[in-house]
């Protein structure tokens, strides 16, 4: 009882802290009340609204971060901390307001990330596949696309003179961080050797370099992720069509203020002032769960605190978009540890953010562009390993000492999904589970596929009472442009 009651007294007061716009504390690492709801009872009675305006916004996005997902990586990171793990609480699951998020496209029920970016960053819900273009563009249209680009909220932040960075686990030019500087009638058009002839003769230009190109405001000032591949030659182990390419050089001669680094003990040594360029992988970053110790990748919480460092020198304010970008590939993969690290990594992010920033000037919000058909299932017991196989209660409402069995007699992991390469397993014997494990599927896909229901959204800082509600996706961008107060 005491030990519950404590906890009920440090979950009301970062609730407190949060909503009342003071500068945000740790979150605490203890779990939340099961039976002192009186403390979290009078944080709800006590909500005020933050009325200031947004000097600094960070979008944070999980990419296929489903309610599902939330649900799952809470209890996988209140395990790995060696609680039962349901009473956790996430970083972002301390904000006092929720909403449900619409994630289709114009053209799909199911949607895909480069839509669904789109209609973040730009305010206009679009089609699947393209990259800030109007949904009037068919897929891979260049010509048509030239005069449909939408611009994005790092163009309306450069445009006023704020700072502006984008981190990612996945490559920098892939779906959701193209959104922001690229327009593109197709998303797959990374580097110049995706682009067709008629494209080029059209006038379209790949997303690496548009990236380097960009010359709204100064040029977006900090990018961290993936993906050096997309902007070098073959020479240079590069996929871009001249063998000696080097378009991270044709960047850095832009201007004196910039730097180009490639491991974590580059990145942490920069001087506060400039702009840079991460590229950390040749790809996506590696997950974590796989990373070599040697390969000197920063984590998505030592992206995040550098970026806000960096970005934090510009007195006009800035706008910053971090994606936990590899939640949806180890989802795809049917492999839920993988996804489940990957997020527990995100939220961790979320809490350097709110560390490194003060409530009464910046807003954070935290969503997903899709979901995944990814489900939480069985009947396990209470505190059942999240990985594992599911054990159930007995009769009187106690764990089982051994798994639960279904109709053919074997027994089942608790996380599953609706299709993907989990369905081609075979069905005998004890299924694996554990960390790097495959999931069992329903339906036999080459990957698993997201999923149409809405996502939730979590919003906190100036102006986060207006997120509620069941809301289309592209209303996201016009709430950010409100905060920020550009009207
Ligand atoms: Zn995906």
């Amino acid at each position: 009882m005491m030990n519950s009651r404590l906890y009920g007294t440090t979950f009301a007061i970062a609730l407190f802290a949060l909503a009342a716009g003071a500068c945000a504390t740790e979150a605490p690492s203890t779990s939340a009340p099961e039976a002192g709801f009186e403390n979290a009872l009078q944080a709800r009675l006590q909500l005020q609204p933050n009325l200031n305006k947004a000097k600094n916004v960070i979008l944070f996005i999980g990419d296929g971060m489903g309610l599902s997902t939330v649900t799952a990586a809470r209890i996988f990171t209140g395990q790995s901390a060696g609680q039962q793990g349901e009473e956790h609480v996430l970083p972002f699951e301390y904000f006092p307001n929720v909403a449900l998020v619409k994630t289709y496209n114009t053209n799909q029920q199911v949607s895909d990330s480069a839509g669904t970016a789109t209609a973040m960053h730009s305010g206009i819900k679009t089609r699947a596949g393209v990259i800030a273009i109007g949904p009037e563009v068919e897929r891979q249209d260049c010509k048509a696309s030239l005069a449909k680009q939408l611009p994005s909220l790092a163009d309306l932040a450069e445009e006023r003179g704020l700072a502006t960075g984008l981190v990612s686990t996945a490559r920098v030019t892939h779906a959701t961080p193209a959104t922001l500087y690229a327009h593109s009638p197709e998303r797959n058009w990374e580097n110049d050797s995706q682009l067709p002839p008629q494209a080029v003769a059209d006038g379209c230009r790949d997303i690496a370099r548009q990236l380097v190109d960009y010359t709204v405001g100064d040029g977006i000032d900090v990018i961290l992720g993936g993906g050096r591949r997309e902007f070098v030659g073959t020479a240079l182990g590069g996929k871009r069509k001249q063998a000696s390419a080097d378009l991270i050089k044709d960047w850095l001669k832009q201007s004196p203020q910039r730097h180009f680094v490639t491991n974590n003990e580059e990145l942490q040594a920069l001087p506060a002032h400039g702009q840079v360029i991460g590229l950390f992988a040749d790809s996506h970053m590696s997950y974590i769960l796989e990373r070599n110790e040697d390969s000197g990748e920063p984590s998505l919480p030592d992206m995040t605190r550098k970026a806000i460092e960096l970005l934090s020198q510009n007195d006009e304010g800035f706008f910053l978009m971090v994606e936990g970008g590899r939640i949806d590939h180890g989802h795809h993969q049917g492999q839920a540890g993988l996804a489940l690290r990957e997020a527990q990594d995100f939220a961790q992010a979320v809490q350097t953010a709110l560390a490194s920033t003060n409530t009464s000037e910046t807003l954070i919000v935290v969503t997903a562009d899709h979901s995944h058909v990814f489900t939480i299932a069985g009947y396990p017991t209470r505190g059942n390993p999240i990985l594992g196989l599911v054990v159930s209660n007995d009769d009187a409402g106690n764990a089982m000492t051994e798994p639960a069995k279904a109709r053919d007699g074997l027994p089942y992991t608790t996380l599953g999904y609706h299709n993907g390469p989990g369905a081609m397993l075979k069905r005998e014997g004890t299924p694996t589970h554990g960390p790097q494990a495959v999931q069992l599927a329903a339906i036999p896909t080459w990957a698993e596929t997201h999923a149409g229901e809405d996502v939730p959204l979590y919003a906190n800082g100036p102006r986060a009472h207006m997120f509620g509600g069941v809301i289309d996706q592209e209303l996201i961008f016009h709430l950010i442009k409100h905060a920020y107060g550009w009207n």
